[in-house]
């Protein structure tokens, strides 16, 4: 803390990495030997630039821009971009930090990596957007490429920001390197599945951790937050497997809708027409709109998907969905859960996926783009999805092993750090100290 002020997210992740990697420490003290926990919690590089631009008006504006390049022992950096006013170093920081370990438990060669900008995408037209999406990666060029570090979506990044980084950056280098950054369009090397993988994978997640106790998703009642890129995939993937997901929101509120959320208007709204939540119940009058998004835990229900953003549950906000009878939780949005919130779940037999072995598969997949990019072939949907279900039920057993092996049975948590955090390791000290 004393070296990182004012990081109070990076401390948390750090915190719930290292509560959980005690039994490793103690079974093999090589790794304290080797200062691998000294090394691993110290980014290999952080960037920090300016990015100017100029809004519709004529006016010059500045952000700031990032890219923390964590680790790269097991692959090249690799790890999403978010767009969203409340970006600073201290999220981005957690963000790759948890990549690291992600990553790893996807078993693709990828390292840990993130980066993003403060500009706040809402209400900008798309040739603000572009012009942005220009100058953010006229100096990020410098610093990536497809052994080096690859990039790909997050918060407000999406299929339209990577196409004009993408467009830039083979502008600067005059080459055609499909594999430089992934969730590209599907048309210039992106991959089918891509866009659905992490609410899928999520969803698989959940699936795999609910049959081990005998449960499924058939005509459970599911809580998703968030309507944006992982969001609307869960609840597609929910309601495929026969669940009936009754709320959803963005920043501003949510809508409950008992009849089930019509998914199909959702994504208009969201995906084509980007307008507000809020805007469903003037199609859907038998659905209710709530100020403040927070308030979707209040609903009951027997699994609740997290996909908006980093401590969107709280500790009171866990108690109520565990006196509402919540059975599951898979969190589909990185760190959505305060350690406070993790606990009550955790010490009242609720199923928890966290985030990093539950949202793994969006990555999971970007590694599979950059593997058919390398080969220059694509693969069916069909292809993709079945190897993104494999992944995540490997992410599942994996985790529940290690959590088994290092005397913590069923706790996930502690299972899927601790099998991240292994082959890391192992390539850190076979690499030497560097
Ligand atoms: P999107 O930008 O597509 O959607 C984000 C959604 O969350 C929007 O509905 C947004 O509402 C809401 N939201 C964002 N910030 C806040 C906030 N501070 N408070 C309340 N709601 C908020 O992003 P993604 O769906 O891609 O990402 C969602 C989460 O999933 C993030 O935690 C991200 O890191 C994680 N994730 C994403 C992956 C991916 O492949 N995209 C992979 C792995 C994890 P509004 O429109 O009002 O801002």
């Amino acid at each position: 803390k004393k070296r990182n002020p004012n990081e109070s997210e990076f401390h948390q992740a750090v915190k719930e990495i290292l509560d959980s990697l005690a039994p490793v420490f103690d079974k093999h003290p090589h790794y304290m030997e080797q200062g691998v926990l000294e090394r691993i919690v110290e980014p290999e590089r952080q960037i920090i630039f300016r990015v100017p631009w100029v809004d519709d008006q004529g006016k010059v504006q500045v952000n700031r821009g990032f890219r923390i390049e964590f680790n790269s022992a097991i692959g090249p950096y690799k790890g999403g971009l978010r767009f969203h006013p409340s970006v600073n170093a201290s999220i981005i920081k957690f963000l790759g930090f948890e990549q690291i370990f992600k990553n790893s438990l996807t078993g693709q060669p990828i390292g840990g990596g993130k980066g993003g900008s403060d500009f706040d995408p809402k209400g900008k037209s798309d040739a603000e957007i572009m012009r942005f999406c220009q100058s953010f990666m006229t100096e990020l060029a410098k610093h990536i490429g497809p052994d080096t570090d690859v990039p790909a979506g997050d918060i407000g990044v999406g299929g339209r920001e990577i196409g004009y980084m993408f467009g830039q950056y083979k502008r600067l280098r005059n080459a055609f390197h499909a594999g430089v950054l992934t969730g590209k369009p599907v048309g210039f090397g992106g991959s089918l599945a891509r866009t659905e993988a992490t609410g899928y994978g999520a969803v698989y997640f959940v699936q795999e951790m609910l049959k081990d106790n005998g449960l499924d998703f058939k005509d459970k009642t599911v809580v998703v937050s968030g309507s944006g890129n992982v969001s609307i995939y869960a609840m597609e993937k929910a309601m495929q497997l026969g669940a009936k997901v009754v709320a959803c929101s963005d920043s501003n509120g949510y809508v409950y809708d008992k009849n089930g959320i019509n998914l199909d208007t959702v994504k208009r709204l969201k995906e084509v027409e980007r307008k507000r939540i809020s805007e469903y119940v003037n199609e859907h009058p038998e659905a209710d709109y709530f100020e403040g998004c927070e308030n979707i835990w209040l609903i009951p229900c027997d699994i609740a998907l997290p996909c908006a953003t980093q401590n969107e549950i709280d500790e009171t906000s866990a108690k109520i969905l565990v006196t509402n009878g919540v059975k599951a939780i898979g969190e589909g949005a990185n760190m959505p859960s305060t350690l406070e919130a993790i606990e009550v779940f955790l010490s009242n037999g609720v199923l928890f996926g966290p985030a990093k072995a539950a949202n793994a598969g969006g990555v999971a997949v970007s590694a599979l783009e950059m593997a058919q990019n390398s080969a220059r072939i694509s693969w069916t949907f069909e292809e993709v999805d079945a190897k993104l279900h494999e992944i995540m039920v490997n992410i599942y057993r994996n985790s529940k092993n290690a959590s088994e092996e290092y005397g913590h049975a069923g706790n996930l948590v502690v299972g899927s750090n601790i099998a991240g955090f292994l082959k890391v390791a192992d390539a850190m000290i076979s690499q030497g100290i560097i």
